[in-house]
């Protein structure tokens, strides 16, 4: 008789974990009806954000690049590239209409944790630092001229108020990141006086978002290009836009027409979006509560943290794991998301990979088959809810820049350039990504709007706007 209440006991304990894993994925539905909800809100919120400052969540950052590249740019420049964990320091040969990139040479710098939430001069002084060791590589005879200033573009991939092509003052971190003292203040006047104080002579002609700078790489390669998503750390577009429908633009209307956006997509947020218990608390206690709530959905930062939150509490109140909670389970952020694409890309009939991890990282041995079947599965809703809704937010783009119909049998391609390491690492969520794209757009557009990846396109996009920049003028090349 015991042996039988014992079993009735576990089984009623399976059947509750399996309630919370179904309640779950239904808060975390996304069919077609509510994708093309959030494609809409974010269209409108787009004409919020465009008509007034404030006017939206979505900060619709003029970026003052008005010109994309040409293939006409040359010359020697440098380019840096901070936004999450890594930082890269570029020097690109540019080489004009025949050659192109003639040479790229790079160099990645992790930055220390502690970097990230102390102090500003501290950060910046790091980075000048690198940056400084990097220009000592230099080829000689590579600099051309001597009384010619080294000149940098700087990828920040953060949220900036741009003031002009080259200063911007940091609205707020995210990712992670939480610096008081940066913030509001021009960051471009926080790198040139890190630079100064070790000697540094170098001046930044360009100050661009991640999404700009993968625009403008993208664009360089295809003239096709009309907008930039990063799925990666965190999350954000951007798109040209015609100046003339940026009602709170008031300076001078650009020869192009056009004006490229920054559309700081992480912080959007609308009742349509499918929130759960899980993402309420995840951002209650993150370090940025009630911003970036599209982005807590998305991107690479937080997808491996959801899933830890929701298998903690299978462990909790369906003792999933047995009778005690796993200790390292408790322990926020420790389930980072490449562990969670690991596990769901398992193909081994005995899911060997998921127990795997789930040793290493959490100490969770003696799991069954069926256990870590439910973790893949835990893994494929999280995953997919992202995927389908960053889908929502290209189709909100497209609609806004009216290219998301066909119109009189026109063959008009319309190229987005992607990058991050979610889009790029994370096969699954990238293939849910497109065929969701198809589903909203149907077959006929969606043979006119073609995703492309744009490898380290943002480093490549700012030593180009850099170029287009330069306090010099042609003839001073050499
Ligand atoms: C930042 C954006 C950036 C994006 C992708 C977000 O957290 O706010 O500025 O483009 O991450 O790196
Ligand atoms: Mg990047």
């Amino acid at each position: 008789a015991l042996v039988v209440r014992h079993r009735m006991k576990s089984s009623g304990k399976w059947a509750q974990a399996v309630t919370i894993l179904r309640e779950f994925e239904e808060k975390c539905g996304t069919p077609i009806s509510k994708l093309k909800q959030v494609a809409d809100a974010m269209t409108v919120e787009m004409h919020a954000g465009l008509a007034s400052e404030g006017g939206s969540k979505l900060k619709m950052i003029i970026s003052y690049v008005d010109n994309l590249p040409t293939g006409d740019e040359k010359g020697l420049y440098y380019a840096l590239d901070l936004g999450g964990t890594n930082f890269r320091v570029l020097r690109v040969h540019l080489g004009g209409k025949e050659h192109h990139v003639v040479k790229q040479e790079f160099e990645e710098v992790s930055i220390p944790p502690h970097l990230m939430t102390g102090s500003s001069d501290a950060l910046f002084d790091y980075i000048a630092s690198a940056l400084a060791n990097f220009v000592a590589t230099e080829s000689e005879g590579l600099h051309f001229s001597p009384d010619r200033q080294r000149e940098l573009g700087f990828t920040f991939s953060f949220p900036v108020r741009q003031t002009s092509i080259s200063s911007g003052t940091l609205i707020k971190w995210t990712k992670g990141f939480s610096i008081d003292d940066t913030v509001g203040q021009d960051v471009v006047g926080e790198l040139t006086k890190a630079m100064e104080r070790i000697g540094l002579d170098m001046r930044v002609t360009a100050l661009v978002n991640d999404t700009i700078g993968t625009l403008a790489g993208g664009r360089y390669n295809n003239p096709d290009v009309v907008a930039a998503v990063i799925l990666g750390t965190g999350t954000n577009a951007a798109y040209v836009e015609r100046a003339h429908a940026i009602p709170k633009w008031h300076g001078l209307l650009p020869k192009s027409g056009d004006m490229v956006i920054n559309m700081e997509w992480g912080n959007f947020r609308s009742s349509h979006l499918p929130l759960t218990e899980y993402d309420q608390a995840l951002d209650a206690e993150s370090l940025n509560p009630g911003e970036q709530i599209f982005e807590k959905i998305i991107s690479g930062m937080y997808l491996g943290e959801i899933v830890r939150r929701v298998m903690c509490k299978m462990a909790e109140e369906a003792a999933f794991f047995g009778d005690t909670v796993p200790e390292k389970l408790k322990i926020p952020f420790i389930l980072r998301t490449p562990h969670m694409s690991a596990m769901h890309h398992d193909t081994s009939p005995d899911l060997k990979i998921v127990a795997t991890k789930l040793k290493d990282i959490l100490e969770i041995s003696n799991t069954s088959l069926k256990m870590r079947k439910v973790i893949v599965e835990l893994c494929d809703i999280v995953a997919s809810r992202g995927a389908r809704l960053s889908a929502a937010g290209i189709v909100g783009i497209l609609k806004k820049i009216g290219r998301d119909a066909v119109k009189d049998g026109e063959k008009q391609k319309s190229v987005v350039s992607l990058d991050g390491g979610l889009y790029e690492h994370y096969t699954k969520f990238r293939t849910c990504m497109e065929d969701t794209l198809v589903e909203l757009l149907g077959e006929e557009v969606s043979n006119n709007i073609v995703i492309e990846h744009s490898n380290d396109g943002s480093g490549i996009g700012a030593a180009l706007l850099a170029a287009s920049h330069s306090q010099y003028t042609e003839a001073d090349e050499p």
